[in-house]
């Protein structure tokens, strides 16, 4: 694969929803998840994180759903929460929660399950967040600035009207800071293309780094902040680093 054009990745239209959204199953072994797309996990709330969930909009589970969860626990996403059922099958003594609840993206159409883990005592009340990545912007989309949002591990971008999306990723090529793994060099190697393009190939994807020359400034600037956090940088502030 020689990487995606807008035309192939025509997927965002939130009025169409995930279409050309990609799954590889295995009905033997009650496998389904996207094939291209990477999936995302958002545990902590940060800015970036509330920004996202509060736009989502809450939806009935689809087929696209259950992809995100295990097969077994798939009728659970059927299953209310105790807040809106005390006597619901997820709920210990009317109080503790370990329940399933979906909604889907408006801007980018991806599907997104949220598990909920309230204790008994309610001291602990938290939300998970698992959804897909885009492969790329949407067609009209202009990349203003790439955000690393380090307490979650997950990379955005800004688009020039302000939206936010995790950063275009493809499956089995996650993104890191630091040296540790490939993560690194595949966040390189995505803002080489980038910068190449001058901000407009925004598709994950393409020839691996082995074979694509990796910006330097780049990969020296990614391997040295192992723990940046909440760090948002226009296109010109990484066109900077690169010059050096
Ligand atoms: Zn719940």
């Amino acid at each position: 694969m020689t990487g995606y054009t807008h035309s192939e990745l025509n997927l965002t239209d939130p009025t169409k929803g995930y279409t050309q959204f990609v799954l590889y199953t295995e009905p033997r072994l009650g496998v389904a998840c996207a094939s291209l797309n990477a999936t995302v996990t958002i545990r902590r709330q940060t800015p970036y994180g509330q920004e996202w969930r509060d736009r989502l909009q809450r939806c009935v589970p689809s087929a696209m759903h259950a992809t995100l969860v295990d097969s077994m626990m798939i009728p659970k996403l059927f299953e209310p929460c105790v807040d809106e059922d005390t006597d619901n099958s997820s709920a210990v003594r009317r109080s503790s929660c370990a329940c399933y609840r979906t909604w889907y993206d408006p801007e980018f159409g991806l599907p997104v399950v949220g598990e909920h883990y309230r204790t008994v005592s309610g001291d602990i009340d938290d939300w998970t967040y698992t959804t897909y990545t885009p492969l790329d912007l949407r067609p009209d989309d202009v990349f203003a600035s790439l955000i690393i949002d380090g307490e979650n591990g997950l990379f955005w971008a800004r688009t020039a009207d302000g939206t936010l999306s995790f950063l275009p990723q493809e499956q089995g090529r996650g993104y890191g800071f630091g040296r540790t793994g490939g993560g690194p060099t595949d966040l390189a190697d995505y803002l080489t293309k980038l910068l190449a393009s001058d901000g407009k190939d925004t598709a994950a994807g393409g020839p691996p780094y082995s074979i694509r020359t990796v910006d330097q400034q780049i990969l020296a600037w990614v391997e040295s902040k192992p723990d940046a956090r909440h760090l948002e940088l226009t296109f010109e502030e990484l066109r900077a680093i690169q010059r050096g």
